[in-house]
C-alpha cells in the first residue's frame, strides 16, 4: 500500500542500519525489572517522522502515526498494536535518551554511513548559522513594559539570573513591579528597548537576545551546521544561544569534533563575515593549517578622507607600517585588550608632515592598531581575490539552503522544547532527518515523478 517511492520507504534502509545499535546503546539505562518498556526504536522511528512531516506536537504525532498507514509500517507497528502515549516522548527524552546522549549518537551514525558510501569527499567544509527562537519560556508581561521602569534606551540594563531559580515563570510573574530589562550585554540597547515595549519578558539565560534578519528582536538559539560541500552532508550540529561570538567559538568545537570523530580535516573552510574576526582566523590558520575562505570583518577603513590602515604598507621583514609619507610606525609589543598591538609613528616626523591633515587630525602622531592574528587576516585577504574564493563563496549557500529546507519543508519555525538541551535535541533530529534524506536521494536517485508504484 505504501508508494515506492515514498520517503519513508526511501530512508527505511538506512534508518534500519543506523538504529542497528540501539538497543546495546541503551541497553544500561532501561531496568531489568518491572513493566516492559516501550522499545526505544518505535520511538525514534516516530521521531523521525514527525521532523520528516513537520508534525512538530508529539501528540499530534502519536494521532497521525495511529492513523497513518504508511507511518505505521515505517514504525513496525501492526494494525492492531497500539501506539504510545504522547508523554512517554518527554519521559524518555529527560532521562534515558539525554543521559545515554542517543540522538547524538545516531547523528554520528548517519555520518559514517554517508561517509561510507561516498557522500562526504572531506576537502572543504561550509559553516554557518540561524536562529530560532523559543516559545515555551518567552512570556508575556501583564502590562506593558513602557508604562513601568526606565524608558530611556541608554540606561543601563542588568542581566536577571533566573537560572538560580526552579520556577522561573511563577518567580518572575510574582514580581510587583517588573522593571528590570534583562538583556544580554552584547545586545544592542535599542533593540532590546523596541521588544521591551512589545510586551515581552523573557526567563532564562541559556538564549539569548537576537534581533537577526531585521526580525523581531526575540531570545533564541543558535542552529549551526558544519557541512561537507560536496554533497552538503552535515558533518556537525551545535547548539548554542543565538549569538555571533557563541556561533563562532561552536565553529571550532564542530571542526575539532570532525576531526576526531570522523578523521575529517577539511583543507578549506568558506564561511560569512561573522566568522571574518582575527581570532578565529588566526586559529584557523595558525592552528588547524586550513585554508580559510571567508571574508575579513574589516572595521578600519575610514569614509571621511582620512588614511585608512590599508593605505598604510605592511613591511613583513621589518614588522613595521610605512605610511603614505614613508615613515615607520613601529610597536612597543604592548598587547592591548589581549588581542591589539599599537603601532605608532614619531611625533617628530607626524609634525612636520606635509600631508598630515589626511592622516593625522587629532593625535600627536598616527597610531594604527593591529591585531596579532592579522597575519590570518592577510592571508584571508589575499584568498578573498582568488576564483577559488568565488566558488566557495556560492558553495556556501549550500549550508544556507540546509535552514531554508527545514523552515519550509520541516514545519521548523520555532522550537518546541525549553532550554538550550532541548534546542540540541531538536537540531539533531533535524540533522538526521536532512542527512537521510540526503543519503536516499544521492543513492538512489529522485523520487519518481510518474505515478506512484506500489510494487
Ligand atoms: S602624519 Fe605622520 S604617519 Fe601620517 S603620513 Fe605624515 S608622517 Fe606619516
Amino acid at each position: 500500500m505504501i508508494p515506492k517511492g515514498h520517503l519513508l520507504r526511501r530512508i527505511n534502509v538506512f534508518v534500519t542500519s543506523v538504529l542497528g545499535d540501539l538497543h546495546e546503546q541503551l541497553g544500561p539505562f532501561y531496568s531489568d525489572i518491572g513493566r516492559p518498556s516501550i522499545d526505544p526504536e518505535l520511538l525514534i522511528r516516530m521521531l523521525i517522522i514527525g521532523y520528516c512531516f513537520g508534525i512538530r506536537s508529539e501528540r499530534r504525532l502519536c494521532e497521525e502515526v495511529r492513523l497513518h498507514l504508511a507511518y505505521r509500517w515505517f514504525c513496525r507497528l501492526d494494525l492492531n498494536d497500539a501506539v504510545p502515549y504522547h508523554s512517554t516522548f518527554s519521559e524518555n527524552r529527560l532521562n534515558r535518551f539525554r543521559e545515554s546522549d542517543i540522538l547524538r549518537h545516531i547523528f554520528e551514525r548517519v555520518v559514517i554511513a554517508a561517509m561510507e558510501m561516498g557522500l562526504v569527499k572531506g576537502e572543504g567544509f561550509a559553516v554557518d548559522a540561524t536562529s530560532w527562537r523559543r516559545t515555551q519560556a518567552v512570556i508575556t508581561a501583564r502590562r506593558p513594559m513602557n508604562s513601568i521602569g526606565p524608558r530611556s534606551s541608554s540606561e543601563s540594563v542588568r542581566w536577571l539570573s533566573i537560572l538560580r531559580h526552579s520556577k522561573p515563570k511563577r518567580r518572575l510573574m510574582a514580581m510587583p513591579r517588573m522593571t528590570t530589562r534583562v538583556v544580554d550585554p552584547r545586545a544592542n540597547d535599542s533593540a532590546v528597548m523596541s521588544a521591551a515595549t512589545q510586551g515581552d519578558l523573557a526567563v532564562g539565560s541559556q538564549s539569548a537576545w537576537t534581533a537577526k534578519a531585521n526580525k523581531r528582536v526575540q531570545f533564541g538559539y543558535g542552529l549551526n551546521y558544519l557541512i561537507d560541500i560536496e554533497n552538503a552532508v552535515i558533518v556537525d550540529v551545535e547548539a548554542t544561544p543565538a549569538r555571533t561570538y557563541d556561533e563562532v567559538a561552536a565553529t571550532q568545537t564542530m571542526l575539532d569534533r570532525a576531526e576526531e570523530r570522523f578523521d575529517l580535516k577539511p583543507r578549506r573552510l568558506a564561511a560569512d563575515t561573522a566568522y571574518g574576526t582575527g581570532k578565529f582566523l588566526g586559529w584557523l590558520v595558525k592552528r588547524k593549517k586550513i585554508i580559510p575562505h571567508i571574508p575579513v570583518w574589516e572595521m578600519s577603513d575610514r569614509q571621511d578622507g582620512i588614511f585608512s590602515r590599508s593605505d598604510l604598507h605592511w613591511d613583513r621583514k621589518r614588522g613595521a607600517y610605512i605610511c603614505p609619507n614613508g615613515k615607520l610606525l613601529k610597536t612597543s609589543g604592548t598587547v592591548h585588550d589581549g588581542r591589539t598591538l599599537l603601532y605608532r609613528a614619531s611625533k617628530r616626523d607626524c609634525d612636520v608632515c606635509a600631508i598630515r591633515a589626511k592622516c593625522c587630525t587629532t593625535a600627536d602622531a598616527r597610531k594604527i592598531p593591529r591585531d596579532i592574528h592579522e597575519d590570518a587576516r592577510d592571508i584571508a585577504r589575499r584568498k578573498m581575490k582568488t576564483k577559488a574564493f568565488a566558488k566557495s563563496r556560492d558553495e556556501r549557500k549550500r549550508v544556507e539552503m540546509r535552514f531554508a529546507h527545514l523552515k519550509t519543508h520541516h514545519g521548523f519555525e520555532r522550537l518546541r522544547l525549553r532550554g538550550l538541551s532541548g534546542a540540541r535535541d531538536e537540531f539533531h533530529l533535524a540533522a538526521i532527518v536532512q542527512n537521510l534524506k540526503t543519503l536516499a536521494l544521492r543513492t538512489l536517485g529522485p523520487p519518481t515523478r510518474r505515478r506512484a508504484s506500489y510494487a
